[in-house]
C-alpha cells in the first residue's frame, strides 16, 4: 500500500484525499489552519500537526496550495519538506503556482534525491471528490512512471507536457482562455439580448458550432444560467491565476493585447466582486455595463 501525504486540505486537497483513500492509499495530510484539521480528522484521516511528522509517514507528497509562495515556503522553509524528506520521496504539486517557482524548488529537492512534479488540476472540488480530474504534467518520465498508481486514483485523464515548470505554463494558459472566454461569453450573452434572442437558446446554437469553448459548454449551462455561481472556484483563485499569466508575459517581455484585456479587467473586478464569490460572478460586470447603458 502506498503512503501518501496530502499538504494542503482545502476544497481541492480535501476530494483528493478521499479519491486517495478510496483507491486504496493509505492517506495522511496536514493543513497549517487547524479548523481544517480537525474536519479531516473527523472524517477519518490521520491528520498531523506539521511537515516533519507527515514526511515520516509518507513517500509521495500532494500538494494543494493556495499560491507559489506558499507552496515554496511548504518546500524550502525551516519546518518544510527539504529539511525533512528523505531521498526516493516524490513531491507533486497540484497548486496552481509559477514554473519558475517548480524549476527552483525542483532543483534543491533533486540535490537531496528527491522528485518534483508539477501537476496542476482541472475539475473543481466535484472532480477532485470524485477522481475525475484533468492534470498537466511537467516532470522526469521516470517520477511521473513512480507515482503514476497515485495519480490514476486522483484523476481520470494525464498529459505529460513536459519537463518540470511545463505543467503550470500549460495550466496559466488554460485559466487565462478560460478567464478570457468568460468574458467574451458574457457579451455574447448580452448582445444576444440587446437582438432580442433568448440567451440560453444562443448558447445552444453556439455549442452545435465552432464558436463553443469550455466555458459555453460547462461554466454558463452549470453555474450561470440557472445563478447557481458554486463552482467551488473563487474569484481570489482565478485572480491570482490571471495575475500569473501577466507575470509569465511580463517575464517573457510579451505584448498581448487580447490576454493585456483580459488581465486587466480580471485585476479591476476587485473592487466590485469580493474575494470569496464565485469566479463566474465575472460575468455580472457585463450585466452592470448593461444597467449603464445610455448613461
Ligand atoms: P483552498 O483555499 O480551499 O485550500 C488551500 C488550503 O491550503 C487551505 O485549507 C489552507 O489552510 C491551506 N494552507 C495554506 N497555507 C498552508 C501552509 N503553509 N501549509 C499547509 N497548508 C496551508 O484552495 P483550493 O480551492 O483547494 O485550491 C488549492 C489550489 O488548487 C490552488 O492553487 C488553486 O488555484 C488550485 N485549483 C483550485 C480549483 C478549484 O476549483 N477550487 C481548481 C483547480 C485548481
Amino acid at each position: 500500500m502506498q503512503n501518501v501525504g496530502v499538504i494542503g486540505l482545502g476544497n481541492m486537497g480535501r476530494g483528493m484525499a478521499n479519491s486517495l483513500r478510496r483507491g486504496g492509499m493509505a492517506v495522511s495530510g496536514y493543513d497549517s489552519l487547524a479548523g481544517t484539521r480537525e474536519r479531516l480528522a473527523g472524517e477519518g484521516f490521520t491528520v498531523h500537526s506539521g511537515i516533519a511528522d507527515l514526511c515520516r509517514a509518507a513517500q509521495v507528497l500532494i500538494l494543494s496550495l493556495p499560491t507559489a509562495a506558499i507552496v515554496e515556503t511548504v518546500i524550502t522553509g525551516p519546518d518544510g519538506i527539504l529539511a525533512h524528506g528523505r531521498a526516493g520521496m516524490i513531491i507533486v504539486d497540484t497548486s496552481t503556482s509559477h514554473p519558475e517557482t517548480s524549476r527552483r524548488v525542483a532543483a534543491l529537492l533533486a540535490a537531496g534525491g528527491m522528485g518534483f512534479i508539477d501537476a496542476p488540476v482541472s475539475g473543481g472540488p466535484k472532480g477532485a471528490m470524485g477522481g475525475t480530474m484533468t492534470m498537466v504534467m511537467g516532470g522526469s518520465p521516470a517520477d511521473i512512471a513512480k507515482v503514476e498508481p497515485v495519480l490514476s486514483v486522483m484523476s481520470a485523464k494525464r498529459v505529460h507536457v513536459g519537463p518540470v515548470g511545463a505543467g503550470h505554463v500549460t495550466k496559466i494558459i488554460n485559466n487565462l482562455l478560460c478567464a478570457a472566454h468568460l468574458l467574451t461569453g458574457a457579451e455574447a450573452m448580452r448582445l444576444a439580448t440587446e437582438a432580442g434572442v433568448e440567451p440560453e437558446r444562443v448558447m445552444e446554437g453556439i455549442n452545435a458550432g465552432s464558436g463553443r469553448s469550455g466555458v459555453t459548454m460547462v461554466n454558463f449551462p452549470t453555474w450561470i444560467f440557472n445563478e447557481a455561481f458554486d463552482s467551488g472556484f473563487t474569484m481570489k483563485l482565478m485572480r491570482k491565476d490571471v495575475a500569473l499569466g501577466a507575470q509569465l508575459m511580463s517575464e517573457l517581455g510579451l505584448s498581448m493585447p487580447m490576454a493585456g484585456q483580459t488581465t486587466r479587467i480580471w485585476a479591476e473586478s476587485l473592487a466590485t466582486l469580493p474575494d470569496e464569490e464565485d469566479f463566474n460572478r465575472i460575468v455580472s460586470l457585463q450585466v452592470a455595463s448593461r444597467k449603464g447603458k445610455g448613461q
